[in-house]
């Protein structure tokens, strides 16, 4: 049996099946069993939560670094003495034990998710402990991540984040899940890990646990029970990509020649040996912002000169592309932008925020143009969020006069991409941020999972932005470079060249799979599966178009 969805990467994996387990139902409201007493219905509370603090502190313990952490914190939440005293006051009222604990997290759960942004997120986390609870009075297996010793590829409807905080993924030979979408948060974690993976695939909740099968990422199929024959074929393709992987690394290439340099995605000075080891060519896109996302105040210009300093130093005779702060909407910064505002994605963020604090714009510049001064690497500056030429030329201005060489602007608002023509007049190059230039173009919130499936890059309106901003590219003669999640899909990182991309910017681990994408077309296929995506109507439309090409 086959069933299909949308691959991630270009992995193969076989093995044995394990599912995520369906959470618990809802426990009954009736009355509770004559014979226990309420003291000895309490009691079966406190039991249940010290199994479940236990557990969660033994499974920290073994797993280490951050996942302790998250466990430990679990099991602080599942001690917490005020839940306690909410579920002594439901088990008083008559309620059973498992009712209680229901009842009373859910409640909590209720104000968390009310109180927004950080806290909403704990309460997916309060959710899973008090699961665990329940399942331990109920005397059923715990719901969550599945545990085993050996590997597995793990299939669920989807994954939350709080789930793969828990999961052990050096077990896991690859995704399967039957929602979500290529930008899924499933999607983003395959691709930073290297993890095969296939999202959408319509039943593969009906398999059940130990069942063989082969995930085939770069054909988006999923083999069930596969015969000796696909088995083998999939183990050979699992040594080959090895092999590759172990080869020397080479510069990104069309199968002509035609080169295409491979950036990495950074977000500290500390990731880039890893990027560099992996084959990153350069950097596409350094965010700023990753480094002061705690800070109260502006950070100094001599801070911010010592970690550019040292990105830098990792890259002699290499392109760095630095972008300037990008606070605002998933990524706020206090001293740029405190003021609540209903639609902080369409608010005052990136570029805007940083025209009204000037000083803390031209302190950025200035640390950037001194470690300019005291390294090697070629430096090229950009600002996030620009709406236009307007808007382009202030910012390049600026940063000549602070003493940038290379100064350019990101296409994340569709906005810049009509009229792409006049902000080449101005800009040294633009880089695509395809995340947000998704987002803006089909209206659809980037945090918002019931919009996710409009947040897809493949869609020809998205396509044709990156079009226009390729043509308007070449007809300057300007670089045109991406570097949202888009450049991390193989399949579309071959169009967005045949769009016009010259560099492609991502997340490091990718880079091997789209180095091998790469070079199995030339330039005139690449334009051919480009120009089919764009002509279809949907993105799973110019999905196949290209793929049929
Ligand atoms: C983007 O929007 O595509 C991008 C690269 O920027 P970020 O993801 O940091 O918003
Ligand atoms: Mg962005």
């Amino acid at each position: 049996m086959e069933l299909t969805g949308v691959g991630v990467g270009r992995g193969v994996a076989v093995g044995p099946i394990l599912r995520m387990p369906d959470p618990l139902p809802e426990p009954a409201e009736g009355p509770r069993d004559s014979t226990r007493t309420e003291a000895e219905e309490f009691a079966r509370v406190q039991s249940a939560i010290e199994a479940v603090a236990a557990d969660y502190n033994a499974r920290g313990e073994k797993a280490g670094g951050e996942a302790k952490e998250v466990l430990e914190a679990a099991a602080l939440m599942a001690q917490d003495p005020t839940l306690l005293d909410d579920v002594r006051n439901r088990v008083g009222s008559g309620s059973t034990a498992e009712r209680a604990v229901f009842d009373a997290f859910r409640q909590f759960q209720d104000m968390l998710i009310g109180l927004g942004g950080y806290m909403a997120e704990r309460a997916t986390d309060l959710g899973d402990v008090a699961q665990r609870i329940i399942a331990n009075l109920s005397g059923v297996p715990a719901p969550g991540v599945p545990e085993s010793d050996t590997p597995f590829i793990l299939v669920a409807p989807d994954l939350a984040p709080a789930d793969t905080a828990l999961l052990d993924l050096t077990k896991v030979l690859a995704l399967v899940t039957s929602q979500g979408g290529p930008t899924s948060h499933t999607a983003i974690l395959a691709r930073s890990k290297s993890i095969p993976a296939i999202v959408g695939v319509t039943g593969a909740l009906e398999l059940t646990d130990g069942t063989m099968i082969v995930a085939d990422a770069a054909s988006g199929r999923v083999t069930v029970d596969p015969s000796d024959e696909v088995v083998a074929e999939a183990e050979r393709r699992i040594a080959e990509r090895k092999a590759q992987a172990d080869a020397p690394i080479t510069d990104g290439a069309l199968a002509d020649g035609t080169k295409v340099p491979l950036l990495a995605n950074l977000g500290s000075p500390a990731e880039a040996a890893n990027a560099v080891q992996l084959g990153a060519e350069g950097v596409g896109l350094f965010r700023t912002e990753f480094l002061f996302l705690d800070a109260k105040s502006a950070p100094t210009v001599e801070s911010q000169q010592a970690s550019y300093t040292e990105l830098l130093s990792h890259f002699p005779g290499k392109k760095v592309v630095v972008r300037a702060l990008d606070a605002g909407a998933d990524k706020p910064l206090s001293f740029l932008n405190d003021a609540h505002e209903e639609n902080p994605a369409l608010g005052l963020r990136g570029l805007r925020a940083l025209r009204a604090s000037e000083q803390i714009l031209r302190d950025q510049l200035t640390a950037l143009a001194n470690a300019q001064a005291a390294t090697e690497a070629d430096l090229w500056v950009m600002a996030p969020m620009v709406a236009d030429a307007e808007e382009t030329e202030y910012f390049v201005e600026l940063g000549r006069e602070l003493g940038l060489k290379t100064v350019g602007v990101m296409a994340e608002v569709p906005s810049l991409a009509v009229l792409a023509d006049q902000v080449f007049t101005a800009a040294d190059f633009v880089s695509i941020g395809t995340n947000d230039l998704t987002q803006y173009t089909l209206a659809a919130d980037r945090m918002l999972g019931s919009v996710a499936a409009y947040q897809d890059p493949w869609h020809p309106a998205v396509l044709r932005l990156v079009r226009m901003l390729g043509d308007a590219g070449a007809l300057a003669g300007k670089p045109v470079g991406i570097c949202g999640e888009a450049a991390a899909d193989p399949q579309l990182a071959v169009v967005l060249v045949g769009l016009g991309a010259t560099t492609l910017s991502m997340t490091p681990a990718a880079l091997a799979d789209v180095r091998a994408e790469l070079a199995t077309v030339t330039l005139d296929q690449a334009k051919a599966k480009a120009a089919a995506a764009v002509a279809a109507t949907t993105a799973a439309g110019a999905r196949e178009a290209a793929a049929a090409l």
